[in-house]
């Protein structure tokens, strides 16, 4: 045999591989906190249209997305041709790279965020400018206004931010899109927009009606809890929306994720209520991490952050013994989604656990 192997691009040399959040061990009192998953399943009514769909998966599914483009489009009261589908919102947010960026541009977004930015921002062949986070966990949107050059393509803006949870008030988002140039296209990333109850806090759709070059990024996977299906979409004014459609993968949604979408979007009271009460547990996980001692930003999304440095190992194994996967980025800081209100409990257990072993 050959000792050559196919030539790849060289784009891809070093490309950090993607990590899924760590899967429950087996056993009785395993709980997955670790990828901000919604620990509900499909309500009863949505899985009937998903079994039905199943039915006809000799069938390839609708390219168009028709049904849940409507639906879309009738629920943010946008044009239809504005909104976008694709497989998950990192499927569209890869698109969107696709479409604007390549060898020679930059790509900036603020560090740490999403970790999917990174690896798709190099895929694309363009260079990530990684703009720090402040002291106080937030985007630095001065920073990044700052780091805008005439390489510039596109800018991710995470809110609220991915592991952080901190969200970027109105009047702050305003500014900063205001020193962006047009040509330069701003992604609103909210994909936890639900979980949000900040009211300083901008729906990004409200910013998209004005603003040419903003598309807002939305998902099934958090709130709606279809992560498994990957659907997920964006709204954005053309020439953006149209990239969208040419880039998107051919048949990339399955018809059992678009009906399962449409079926979510019209029991949304029902999936809300849930929210609602993850929304509770946020709260008390925060009190109660913050009475244990620990400095909490205040999450606006299904997960909590705890800036432990070189704590981060020792505290993500105590978890794991105690049966309650976790989120860790080494040297830095735990991510913990909010799970049931058992498994929220376990965790705020080993949490206080670890606090007193450390004194
Ligand atoms: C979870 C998440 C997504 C959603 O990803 P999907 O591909 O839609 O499952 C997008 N952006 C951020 C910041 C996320 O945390």
């Amino acid at each position: 045999m050959s000792d050559k192997t196919p030539r790849l691009r060289g784009a891809l040399e070093g490309i950090p591989t993607y990590k899924p959040g760590r899967a429950a061990a087996s056993g009785p009192s395993a709980y997955k906190l670790s990828s901000n998953e919604n620990p509900y399943p499909p309500l009863p009514g949505v899985m009937e249209t998903m079994a039905a769909s199943v039915a006809a998966a000799n069938r390839y599914p609708d390219m168009a997305c028709t049904s849940l483009l409507a639906e879309l489009a009738d629920r943010f009261d946008v044009p239809v041709e504005h909104v976008a589908t694709g497989t998950g919102s990192v499927g569209v947010a890869q698109q969107l790279l696709q479409s604007t960026a390549g060898p020679g541009d930059e790509v900036i977004y603020a560090w740490r965020s999403f970790e999917a930015y990174p690896i798709i921002t190099q895929i694309s062949g363009a260079t990530s400018v990684q703009v720090p986070l402040t002291d106080d966990e937030e985007h630095d949107l001065d920073a990044m206004a700052a780091a805008v050059t005439d390489r510039t393509r596109l800018i991710f803006v995470c809110n609220p931010n991915n592991p952080t949870g901190v969200a970027i008030p109105r009047a702050d988002l305003e500014r900063f899109l205001d020193r962006v140039p047009d040509d330069v296209l701003v992604v609103l990333d909210e994909a936890y927009r639900e979980f949000v109850r900040d009211e300083r806090v901008v729906d990004g759709i409200d910013l998209y009606r004005e603003r040419p070059n903003v598309c807002v990024l939305r998902t099934f996977s958090k709130a709606y809890g279809l992560a498994g299906l990957r659907v997920g979409f964006a709204v954005a004014h053309e020439p953006v929306a149209a990239a969208l459609r040419k880039t998107a993968v051919p048949f990339g949604v399955s018809q059992v994720a678009q009906d399962a979408a449409v079926a979510s979007l019209r029991s949304e009271d029902a999936l809300l209520e849930r929210v609602e009460g993850l929304v509770a547990e946020r709260v008390r996980v925060t009190r109660e991490l913050v009475a244990q001692g620990w400095t909490v930003p205040e999450s606006q999304a299904n997960f909590v952050w705890l800036r432990l440095g070189d704590r981060t190992v020792d505290f993500a194994a105590a978890c794991e013994k105690a049966g309650v996967m976790i989120r860790p980025f080494a040297g830095e800081g735990v991510r913990v989604s909010v799970g049931e209100d058992e498994a929220n409990d376990l965790f705020l257990q080993t949490a206080a656990a670890f606090r007193k072993s450390e004194f």
